[in-house]
């Protein structure tokens, strides 16, 4: 009796593995025939996923890519971004939103530039534990998969861990098939093993609108500074507080500018 259930349990066990296995071999040659070419794939250059990473986190890829090619095409180096003046740097992030990104980023380029790339990734300003996983899986190679929101939404509705090998891939199929709201389980290569196949999330709660919000005047009031210094009473002060704060202005003389902006 205990002998035969071994023999089960080890028969299951190794139909789990083939599932497994299956499974990622599914999604592997799915992503060879599906994947987008995305220019930040095409390297092993840690600073150019940095800056990849960076623009991701709260960007969408389609708007991103154009402004990556534009960035690497002007600081191709994290020494070129080093010797960048904060004020150019907040000037080319405009548009991408969430602007203490751009002025992180530039001060990881100082550090590297400085003092190479340290063991801790998370150490450097701006990168949390996703972005210091995608670096040390997608630069350095390591056996760490990256897990943002796409890829657990993968792994919880196909009840699997991947491993790194698939980091792409699942990044793809979240973002394009297996979707937050309404998955597209009809066209999805891993539909035959997937126990969540034809299933919904229940709605999230709806983002606060952008249109009118205190982030929307933050970033009009930054684009009005970057285009030149603006006298502080015409401004609103708590935006101009916030921004302070943030590194991403100063007031001096009565102004509002970028910092290191010189008139
Ligand atoms: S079958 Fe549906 S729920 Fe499962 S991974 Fe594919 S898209 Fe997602």
């Amino acid at each position: 009796m205990y002998a035969s259930r071994r023999r089960d349990q080890s028969s299951s066990a190794r139909a789990e593995a083939r599932r497994i296995t299956a499974l990622e071999d599914l999604l592997l040659a799915w992503y060879e025939r599906e994947g987008r070419d995305l220019p930040w794939r095409r390297t092993r250059d840690p600073y150019a996923i940095l800056v990849s990473e960076v623009m991701l986190q709260q960007t969408q890829v389609e708007r991103v890519v154009p402004r990556y090619e534009r960035w690497l095409a002007r600081w191709p180096t994290a020494a070129a971004l080093a010797e960048a003046r904060a004020a150019e740097v907040i000037v080319e992030w405009q548009g991408l939103g969430y602007n203490r990104r751009a002025l992180a980023l530039h001060r990881a380029a100082r550090h590297v530039a400085e003092r190479g790339w340290p063991d801790d990734l998370s150490g450097l300003p701006g990168v949390g534990p996703y972005t210091a996983a995608a670096l040390r899986c997608f630069a350095f190679g390591e056996d760490v998969l990256p897990r943002d929101v796409n890829v657990q939404r993968v792994e919880r509705r196909t009840r699997h861990d991947f491993t790194s090998h698939a980091g792409q891939a699942l990044m793809d199929l979240g973002a394009t098939v297996c979707l937050a709201r309404v998955p597209r389980c009809g066209s999805c290569p891993l539909a035959t093993a997937c126990p969540s196949r034809g299933t919904r999330d229940e709605p999230r709660r709806k983002q606060t609108p952008f249109h009118g919000s205190f982030r929307q005047r933050r970033a009009e009031l930054l684009r009005l500074v970057a285009s030149r210094p603006q006298p502080v009473e015409t401004l609103e002060a708590s935006v101009v507080e916030a921004l302070g704060r943030d590194g991403l202005v100063v007031v001096a003389d009565g102004k509002v500018r970028l910092p290191g902006h010189d008139e």
